[in-house]
């Protein structure tokens, strides 16, 4: 097995459409919807198909996959008309504050965002 705890999540189900999202993009890689606690005014979560658990066990040859995330951030961000900037966020793990082990790349927008976080 190539990630070390690929217990099903909740998100697992949101890509298998077995539990509905507010699903705003998707091709065959990834999947991006409306977090279900929206943190700012636009807060999205894109997620690899792929159920990595977390970054810290994304291997080396992820590498194209993770990318590919950060350029559909990029391109829903301004879609979302999130022009005037935002914040991307990954979690990680129990001091990351992580609570969904799928990796998901958070996308916030649309306010004024503070450093440092909490
Ligand atoms: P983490 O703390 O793991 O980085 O973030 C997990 C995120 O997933 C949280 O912001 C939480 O609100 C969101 N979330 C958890 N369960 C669901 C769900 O069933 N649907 C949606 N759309 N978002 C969820």
């Amino acid at each position: 097995k190539k990630y070390g705890s690929p217990a099903p999540t909740i998100f697992s189900k949101i890509l298998d459409k077995s539990i509905p999202a507010d699903i705003i993009y998707e091709d065959n890689k990834c999947l991006a919807f409306r977090d279900i606690s929206p943190q700012a005014p636009v807060h999205f979560l894109v997620i690899p198909r792929t159920p990595i658990p977390r970054i810290s066990e994304a291997h080396d040859d992820d590498a194209p996959l993770l990318g590919h995330l950060l350029i559909v951030a990029r391109k829903l961000a301004k879609k979302e008309g999130l022009s005037e900037g935002y914040r991307l966020v990954i979690n990680d793990g129990k001091h990351g504050a992580q609570s969904v082990y799928h990796l998901h790349l958070h996308v916030l927008g649309g306010r004024q965002m503070q450093w440092p976080p909490g």
